[in-house]
């Protein structure tokens, strides 16, 4: 089976999602090992050592310097085609499902987004996939001359074991006028500090409990301590304290910290899916009932706005 893999790059390294994604698609091609693009506006550019692919193929184009999903999801397409790729994998990150959308609706086919697992049929493929916020896993057959498909961030382990670098070859795709005028113009800072709440090895959140916008200062405190990224529950976001980029859950953003503190958060269904991915949870709640506690490793039962700056006092004591 020939298959194609869209790898996203951050700081001259493919990320984890997309090493994930890389994974599944060499199982998915068999004896052949699967193809790569990497959308980018420098050649050459670093990947960051061995990668499970033959070769990756940059398609380079200054509208790549930015977020441009239509131009990248072209380019797919143009390389897919000229592959004769029957199988188009890529990782079920927002940006990454963005991409493979734009792909299904230019070669109006269907896409299975967050996979787990996947073997070839006669006429298509068999995914295992992750619906409704990890509280169910579908067993699915796609029938489509070409297997288009999304690989849930953090299900499945990265395969850095590949023997050696990929080659590298460049292309320049043809791209369309429309597809070059959907691109982002400007980025914002993130309230974070920097710290990717997707990539953060502690996150420290907020909930309701913490009162408003104001109540996050602790919360603040302790990350920036512990050098962790901040996230909030969605109760927080729909007052308006937090934007929407710190919502960890079903509709906000997946983690899969070392740790995850969680503070004045019940622990919501919708709340878990984001954060099941922790190695480790640390609950504090006023409420000993609260239903995170179910989830937690270790917790304190307590007022958030007495514990936690009293732990960030302790930490500087001990500094
Ligand atoms: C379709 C859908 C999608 C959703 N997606 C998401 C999502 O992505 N992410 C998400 O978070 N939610 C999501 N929700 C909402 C979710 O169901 C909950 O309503 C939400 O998570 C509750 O947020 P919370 O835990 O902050 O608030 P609450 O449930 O009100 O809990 C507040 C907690 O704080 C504790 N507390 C109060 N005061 C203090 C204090 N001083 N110190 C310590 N503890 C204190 C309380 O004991 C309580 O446990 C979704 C809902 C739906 C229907």
């Amino acid at each position: 089976m020939s298959v194609l893999v869209y790898l996203e790059h951050a700081d001259g390294a493919v990320d984890e999602p997309s090493l994930q994604a890389a994974t599944l698609a060499r199982s998915l091609a068999g004896d052949h090992a699967p193809q790569a693009l990497v959308a980018s506006d420098t050649v050459p550019l670093g990947l960051g050592g061995p990668l499970p692919v033959a070769t990756v193929h940059v398609a380079a184009h200054e509208a790549f310097g930015s977020y441009a999903p239509r131009a990248v999801a072209e380019a797919i397409v143009e390389l897919a085609e000229r592959q004769e790729a029957t199988a188009v994998v890529g990782p079920g990150t927002e940006r990454g499902n963005e991409v493979l959308a734009h792909v299904a609706a230019i070669l109006d086919l269907p896409l299975a987004a967050n996979c787990i697992a996947a073997s070839t049929t006669d006429d298509g493929a068999e995914v295992t996939r992750v619906r409704w916020g990890g509280s169910l896993l579908e067993h699915a057959r796609i029938h489509a001359p070409r297997t288009l498909l999304t690989v849930q961030p953090h299900a499945i382990p990265a395969d850095t074991d590949a023997p050696a670098p990929p080659a590298i070859e460049s292309f320049t795709p043809s791209l369309s006028a429309a597809a070059l005028a959907r691109r982002v113009v400007e980025r914002v800072g993130a309230a974070t500090g920097g710290i990717s709440l997707a990539d953060a090895k502690v996150v420290v959140s907020g909930g309701r409990g913490a009162g408003s916008a104001e109540g996050f200062a602790p919360v603040e405190e302790l990350a920036a301590l512990l050098g962790a990224a901040v996230g909030c529950s969605r109760a927080v976001t729909m007052a308006g304290w937090r934007p929407h980029t710190d919502q960890v859950g079903q509709t906000g953003t997946k983690i899969a910290p070392d740790l995850y503190i969680a503070c004045g958060i019940s622990g919501a269904t919708q709340h878990m899916a984001g954060c099941k991915g922790a190695k480790r949870i640390l609950a504090i709640n006023s409420d000993r009932d609260a239903p995170i506690l179910a989830s937690a490793d270790y917790a304190v039962i307590g007022d958030m706005h007495e514990i936690l700056p009293a732990i960030s006092a302790a930490i500087r004591a001990a500094s």
